[in-house]
């Protein structure tokens, strides 16, 4: 039973009649004898079947990329929405490893999802050989991505953006005009896109930015370890190089859990029996597994790319932005994301704001990413002979903490192109092994 609410026809006299609904919590819009919107308490209007919505900027897809742009863009006055597929919290397999640098991006308080701190990287080649480097400062933090992400969307609500949850994108049509998105049968409009629907990005494929990729293969899995064996990891990032050929296996300690993997950037990796003989060889075989799963991970971050058209920008790993050595994602999701709102809120239309971000990720993210990609093919190239060199000189396994994980790009560390070729020329004359051999 619907009745009509006088006070609203009476404050806003319209085409737009205002019922409420005494079966549903709020007040439904309705025009003629059609609902269109459905207003909650303390809620924004939410289009229904066959309505379009208006938004200065789309978002597609709620992970640490999406909820970061639309948080900014919120903050600064933009009506945004966010068009996520799940519902949070949501699991996504990850090892929940936030580096130091992309924790210096958050600035907000989100400590309390940490759930332990890394001060140490155990870089293994196999179970026996071994590099502890130390850190007087934290390494990275290390928590579960369902807490993160929830937190970083919680966040984008409270500074005003709309969140959809359960609302996967399944249409993208881009005019001169503006962007129209379809999810749940509802089309809604923007003056912009952010496509941050993460590795297969649907909204990439159809906006025609996708172009060709090979992404790398992961298995991931959370572990119900007790509490003997989190205390074994606890403070510590073990990262192992011989766990697969071109990739590594990671044991990253949680408060009442482990979260473990192998992920490697050659794509025909059996994966998932490389976990197995890794856990073997770390002493968690039998340990009861809470999650397990495959996912894919953006493997050519180095290759120059569009991750900008017209009313369309990729962030994060919709724009392969990913570390193409240690696999690291979040920093570059949310770096991204800062540099999208910032083309946003300065470029004054849609060429200059493409062309704006397009040269920010070149600049601040993609050259990084060029130099990471010239040692992740020496380093995945010769794994072993390269473990024996830094075994010997440790400095090399302290570079790597400090670019993959710390405060430093990898050019200031000095990974530039002519030490790379150095250690290539040096590594080349040694006698190689058989990769992945551990
Ligand atoms: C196994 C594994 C381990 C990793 N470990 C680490 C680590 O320890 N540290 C690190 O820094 N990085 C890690 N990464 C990389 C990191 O997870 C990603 O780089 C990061 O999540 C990218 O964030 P994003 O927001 O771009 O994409 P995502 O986090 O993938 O978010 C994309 C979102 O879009 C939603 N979505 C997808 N399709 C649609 C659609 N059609 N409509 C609406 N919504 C949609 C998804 O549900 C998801 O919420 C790991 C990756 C993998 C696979």
């Amino acid at each position: 039973m619907v009745a009509t609410s006088h006070f609203f026809n009476m404050i806003f006299p319209s085409g737009l009649r205002y019922v409420q609904d005494p079966g549903r919590k709020g007040i439904e819009v309705v025009r003629g004898s059609r609902p269109c919107y459905h207003v909650e308490r303390g809620g924004t209007p939410r289009g229904r079947e066959g309505e379009s919505m208006t938004y200065d900027c789309l978002v597609a897809g709620g992970g640490p990329a999406g909820t970061t742009v639309a948080a900014a863009l919120a903050r600064a006055g933009m009506k945004v929405l966010v068009l996520e597929r799940s519902r949070y919290p949501r699991s996504k397999p990850c090892g929940g490893g936030v580096a130091r640098k992309a924790a210096a991006l958050f600035d907000f308080p989100w400590q309390e999802t940490i759930q332990d701190t890394a001060y140490r990287v155990d870089f293994h080649f196999g179970p026996d050989r071994h590099i502890a480097v130390a850190s007087r400062e934290p390494v990275a933090y290390l928590l579960m991505r369902e807490d993160l992400d929830w937190l970083l969307a919680r966040r984008a609500r409270e500074l005003g953006a709309e969140v959809r949850e359960g609302s996967p994108v399944t249409g993208v049509r881009v005019t001169p005009e503006a962007v129209e998105v379809e999810a749940e049968g509802t089309v809604f409009r923007g003056t912009f896109l952010a496509c941050a629907d993460g590795v297969g990005s649907f909204t990439a494929h159809r906006t025609g930015l996708y172009g060709r990729r090979r992404p790398g293969v992961t298995y991931a899995a959370e572990l119900a370890a007790t509490p003997a064996q989190t205390a074994r990891f606890a403070g510590t990032m073990l990262v192992d190089a011989g766990a697969c050929p071109g990739g590594y296996g990671w044991i990253f300690p949680k408060r009442n859990q482990l979260s473990v993997g192998v992920g490697s950037f050659h794509r025909r990796t059996d994966v998932r029996g490389a976990l197995a003989r890794f856990l073997a060889g770390h002493g968690l075989e039998g340990t009861p597994v809470r999650y397990a799963a495959g996912h894919l991970l953006p493997a050519d971050g180095h290759l120059r790319r569009p991750v900008a058209g017209d009313r369309v920008l990729l962030l994060g790993d919709a724009a392969t932005l990913v570390d193409p050595l240690s696999g690291e994602g979040i920093y570059y999701a949310v770096k991204s994301a800062q540099l999208a709102a910032h083309a946003l809120l300065t470029g004054r239309e849609p060429g200059a704001v493409a062309a704006l971000y397009q040269q920010m990720v070149d600049e601040e993210i993609r050259g990084e990413l060029v130099v990471a990609g010239r040692l992740a093919r020496l380093f995945y190239a010769f794994p072993s002979p390269l473990f024996a060199l830094a075994e010997n000189h440790r400095e090399i396994a302290v570079k790597l903490v400090e670019t993959v994980y710390g405060g430093s790009d990898y050019l200031s560390v000095g990974w530039g192109k002519a030490s790379v070729r150095r250690l290539w020329r040096r590594l080349a004359a040694s006698p190689r092994e058989e990769e992945g051999s551990a």
